[in-house]
């Protein structure tokens, strides 16, 4: 089977097995196999030697968080995330992951007042108990604030789908630090919602370009693109290599995250007061794949003393809908998270964790960890 992968990018892997203690999987279960330098392997044999793209092989695809830990500590640069993409969307082509629901589900992320309507649903449904735990959802706004509505033209601000529908205090949070910095934005065109992140991730490739050509049509011009979801944030710069063109490439260079853009001017910060110590947490899309993980440290310092994990940034196992397609892996990778919080000080909500991600937030917050976004902790310093 072509599993489409670049034959060039596939040979770069030397087999050293560096990336190994950096990968969740492995960590948790001890197994080659759930290793990047085994899966690697898999995906060779499965492209180059002929082998079948069994059950197991599969499973070990599948397996895969895309936490992209293994990257940064690989010596030979081997683009695993490329790998990974390749291969499920070659795997998802021939129906072999991403079931007709969960592709349904995603759907439904492109049609925004359809998701608006739907979580409401979801919220009422987490009261009546009707939602099975096992999904792994923390609980659920039944109202939101008004939406946005944009201040000027000197930013845009990428609102997407899940972290408006449910999330949007952190959108209003992050527009109070852009005016406390003195910068207006506006908010995306029609078709902006989506960015695609879920459905890359699931091997889908044709529905995330049709969703990237829409977000790159919503915000039009040369104005910096900011960003406060990492994962949506990392999909945003992608753009480039998913389509291709010189529009995408450009497009792509102007996504900031939005702490990588606060941070620039963060002098410009006047808190009111000084916040407790809190606990950070490196989304992996922010550590791993944007590696701005640092802007974080210095825009929270600004107005708290930053506690670190002592983890190295492994995963906390969320990885978008992963917890929800893998609840039992995802949970004893958050195990090592939550100890490591807890040695932090932060296991009984003593300390608040900061997340730049909604993924990450929802997976810990769903086991009673408080857990509040970065910009929302400044906003609240800024009075
Ligand atoms: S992306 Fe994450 S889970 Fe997948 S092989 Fe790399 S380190 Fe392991
Ligand atoms: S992916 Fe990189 S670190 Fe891991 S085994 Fe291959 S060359 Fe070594």
């Amino acid at each position: 089977m072509d599993l489409t992968i670049d034959p060039d990018e596939l040979a770069t892997c030397v087999s050293c097995g560096l990336c190994l203690p950096h990968c969740p999987t492995f960590r948790a279960t001890g197994e080659e196999a759930l290793s990047p330098r085994g899966r690697i392997a898999a995906m060779r044999s499965v492209q180059l030697d002929g082998a079948p793209a069994d059950d197991s092989f599969v499973e070990f695809m599948s397996s895969c968080v895309q936490c992209r830990g293994c990257e940064p500590a690989c010596p030979s640069g081997v683009p695993f995330g490329h790998l990974m993409e390749a291969t499920r969307s070659a795997l998802a082509t021939q129906g072999r992951i991403a079931p007709w629901w969960q592709r349904a589900g995603f759907r439904v992320l492109a049609h925004h007042r359809l998701l608006l309507a739907g979580s409401t649903v979801l919220a009422a449904g987490q009261r009546l108990r009707l939602v099975p735990s096992r999904l792994g959802l923390s609980r659920l706004p039944l109202r939101r604030p008004k939406a946005l509505r944009g201040t000027g033209t000197d930013v845009w601000l990428f609102t997407g789908c899940v972290m408006d529908a449910w999330l949007r205090d952190v959108h209003v949070a992050t527009a109070r630090v852009l005016q406390g910095i003195g910068v207006t934005y506006a908010v995306p065109g029609a078709g902006g919602g989506c960015c695609g992140a879920l459905h890359v991730h699931a091997g889908l490739t044709a529905e995330t370009e049709r969703l990237a050509r829409n977000v790159m049509a919503s915000m039009p011009g040369d104005a910096p693109i900011v960003v406060n979801s990492a994962g949506c944030g990392a999909a945003l710069k992608d753009y480039g290599h998913l389509l291709g063109t010189d529009e995408a490439k450009a497009f792509a260079a102007r996504v900031l995250d939005v702490h990588e853009f606060v941070a620039r001017r963060a002098d410009r910060l006047t808190p009111v007061r000084r916040l407790a110590p809190v606990i950070v947490q490196d989304p992996c899309h922010l550590r791993h794949v944007q590696r701005t993980h640092l802007a974080v440290r210095t825009v929270l310092g600004r107005v708290a003393d930053v506690v670190e994990l002592d983890d190295d940034g492994l995963c906390c196992g969320a990885g978008g809908a992963y917890s929800a397609l893998e609840p039992e892996l995802a949970g004893q990778i958050r195990e090592r998270k939550l100890a490591s919080i807890a040695r932090a000080g932060g296991a009984e909500g003593e300390r608040v964790v900061a997340s730049a991600n909604p993924g990450c937030a929802m997976h810990l917050q769903a086991v009673g960890v408080e857990v509040r976004h970065p910009m929302q902790l400044v906003a609240e310093a800024l009075g």
